[in-house]
């Protein structure tokens, strides 16, 4: 058994923690490793008037990530509820200053969060985010960070976007890609039929092909930032 490690999941919206990291989730967790999982947006576009139908969204979309959480073996969902594809509009400060408590809190080794160079804003911000809260001062827990794919954000960024994504870090997990599948299936209203990059089909699919490179059935990839041993 590896020595604990606990994990933080810094993810822009619900969903994106299980497209990016589901499965790699799962096999931490099913090999006993503590995994936490932060959600900064609260998940369907910020508009100025709420009604009451909106309320009811949000809290459905919430529950489901709390499921989705359930199926990958998570520890905890922490739901920070800013406003969703707004966080540019929001000072850098205060959502690095959200994710820098939790970690004093947590005191997470590793944390996986997104590529800055996805195409959705949000992703860039809480990644920039992330590096100001675990600039490495003394005694800081966070010792490895990588980033994660979204499919439909990463990809459709058509490497226009720098930095481009070049996956580095590959994890085996062929024996935990089903339980990302179900707890995507928990995110009703974010999936998608295929050929969607958020569809069944594709997701495998793209396991698939990260795992013919590393010579297995299926792998999820990642970018990796820094490491300190
Ligand atoms: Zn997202």
């Amino acid at each position: 058994m590896p020595a604990p490690e606990p994990v933080l999941v810094v993810a822009a919206h619900p969903d994106d923690e299980v497209l990016g990291c589901g499965a790699t989730m799962a096999r931490l967790a099913a090999e006993g490793q503590a995994v936490h999982i932060a959600i900064l947006g609260e998940g369907i576009t910020s508009r100025s008037s709420r009604d009451d139908s909106d309320a009811k969204l949000l809290r459905r979309l919430h529950q489901q990530a709390e499921a989705a959480a359930l199926k990958v073996g998570a520890k905890d969902v922490v739901l920070f509820k800013l406003p969703d594809n707004r966080l540019d509009t929001l000072p850098m400060l205060e959502v690095a200053k959200l994710i820098e408590d939790l970690i004093q809190k947590l005191r997470p080794a590793v944390i996986y969060t997104h590529h800055p160079g996805d195409l959705n804003l949000d992703h860039g911000i809480v990644h920039r985010a992330v590096l100001i809260a675990t600039r490495p001062v003394l005694g800081h827990p966070v010792r490895q960070i990588l980033t994660f794919e979204v499919p439909s954000s990463t990809e459709w960024a058509f490497q226009k976007i720098e930095p481009v994504f070049r996956p580095n870090v590959f994890v085996e997990v062929s024996k935990t890609l089903d339980a990302k599948i179900a707890a995507l299936a928990c995110y009703d209203s974010e999936t998608r039929d295929f050929p969607h990059p958020r569809s069944e089909q594709t997701l495998r699919a793209i396991a698939t092909r990260w795992g013919s490179i590393i010579g297995c059935t299926a792998a999820e990839s990642f970018e990796l930032v820094r490491s300190i041993r």
